[in-house]
């Protein structure tokens, strides 16, 4: 019978059977995940970013008066 054991996330002491309880194995791997995908997905996180300052942007002009409320 595997035994229980604490998250070896620092700060978490949630049982787990695996290294990390559920909560945490899944932030780290996509941790390793995006680390992995960071150069691969440069170009597609810049147009991201780039298509939210740009919906931000068209926002405020739309509506500049009711956004401040
Ligand atoms: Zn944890």
């Amino acid at each position: 019978m595997p035994m229980l054991h604490g998250c070896a996330f620092p700060g978490c002491s949630t049982f787990t059977l695996s290294t990390y309880c559920v909560e945490h194995e899944l932030l780290v791997r996509a941790l390793k995940e995006s680390e992995r995908a960071q150069v691969a997905a440069h170009d597609e996180i810049a147009d991201a970013a780039d298509a939210a300052l740009t919906a931000d942007t068209a926002l405020t002009a739309a509506a500049p008066e009711s956004a401040a409320t």
